[in-house]
């Protein structure tokens, strides 16, 4: 294993403070970028922190206990974060998933989650709020977040054996704490509950078919994440992919699948069916696949910081307008003329070049 040097610190603070446009404008809900994606998915990263070290995401010699984490000033208040995707929202977000590092470490989440469900999309809906965990903590936690107003849950779970649980997220936490999470999220109606299961060769590979056979007809939806280049910190490697393709064809060896319709245009998983009526799964293709065409995501990093792309080397630091003063019509005019702007496209432009950017982590902006 090579010792990885990464200016991490330079990275988090490399995003200038947006400049307000002269010309306010009112949010029409149709906003576009360059590429005519829309803006539809906010993610918000509401901690930086994480109970676990998974090794494509935070790998513990560099996330070690030197590493300074985020003051608890530094991170946006509930109130800073409602009042951002209020704006967003205007501009044409439906769906809002909290993200972290671990998001049910930041404490009483479930206040900002009914602040959040109090919001409607500019038709009048109820936002599609999600939440990503590691599900080490869901199973006291599901009921209140459910009653808060939360919508679903997706998992994050590489493992059915304890062992490779442990080589892939480098924590001391068993197995089965994270299935009675899922349990638990199912029971208070956090449905449907996805599965996350980021694939590396040679370390968790093994266990695609034990996870396809344990979640088969359970009416949750397993899919199955190449692993990527994200960050400057996980040592990746073309090799340790297993290209979606190998996956379906593994699995259809045992079961057959047949692929099905996406629900929405910019849907991240390719969507699977099992021909015996078993239940759905789905593969999420960054590397072999980009899908970059119809990615219509953005990212608030912990302390209000803007990403337009997963695989980002600066932000925009909306926090700096939001406690600077600015106007809610100002800061979103602001957000206007960044999405605009957008031409990020890093899965398409992928290549041994690129690997070594100095892209923002992971752990910081959330998946
Ligand atoms: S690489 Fe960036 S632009 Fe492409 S799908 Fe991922 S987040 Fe979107």
């Amino acid at each position: 294993m090579t010792d990885r040097i990464i200016p991490l610190l330079d990275e988090r603070v490399r995003a200038p403070r947006p400049a307000i446009p002269a010309q306010l404008e009112t949010p029409t809900g149709r906003l576009t970028d360059r590429l005519a994606r829309h803006l539809h998915d906010l993610r918000i990263s509401v901690t930086d922190r994480c109970n676990f070290r998974c090794t494509y995401c935070m790998p513990r010699e560099v996330f070690d206990s030197n590493y300074r984490f985020l003051p608890h000033a530094e991170l946006l208040t509930f109130e800073e974060i409602t009042r951002l995707a209020r704006i967003f929202i205007d501009h044409g977000v439906e769906k809002i998933r909290l993200t972290g590092g671990e998001p049910l470490l930041r404490k009483d989440l479930e206040r900002l989650i009914g602040m959040l469900a109090s919001l409607t999309t500019r038709a009048g809906q109820p936002l599609d709020l999600t939440l990503t965990t590691n599900a080490s903590i869901l199973a006291r936690k599901a009921r209140a977040l459910a009653a808060a107003g939360l919508k679903r849950v997706t998992v994050s779970l590489d493992a059915l054996d304890d062992a490779v649980f442990r080589r892939m997220n480098d924590a001391d936490f068993p197995v089965a704490d994270v299935l009675r999470g899922i349990d638990a999220a199912a029971a208070a109606g956090l449905a449907p509950i996805k599965i996350n299961m980021v694939v590396k060769r040679g370390t968790n590979d093994d266990e695609i078919a034990p996870m396809a056979r344990h979640f088969r007809g359970s009416g949750h939806i397993l899919r199955f994440i190449e692993f990527m280049d994200v960050g400057t910190s996980n040592g990746w490697r073309m090799d340790d992919v297993v290209p979606s393709a190998e996956v379906i064809k593994r699995i259809g060896a045992e079961w057959p699948v047949e692929p099905i319709d996406a629900n929405y245009t910019g849907e991240v998983a390719e969507r699977w069916r099992y021909r015996d009526g078993a239940g759905e799964i789905g593969v999420i293709s960054s590397v072999t696949q980009a899908f970059c065409r119809t990615c219509t995501r953005a990212r608030l990093s912990t302390e209000g910081k803007l990403y337009l792309c997963l695989f980002a080397q600066s932000g925009h630091d909306l926090r700096a307008l939001v406690r600077g003063g600015a106007s809610d019509a100002e800061i979103s005019t602001a957000i206007a003329h960044i999405w605009r702007a957008r031409s990020d496209r890093y899965s398409e432009l992928r290549s041994q070049a690129t690997v070594a950017l100095p892209k923002i982590e992971m752990s910081y902006i959330g998946g």
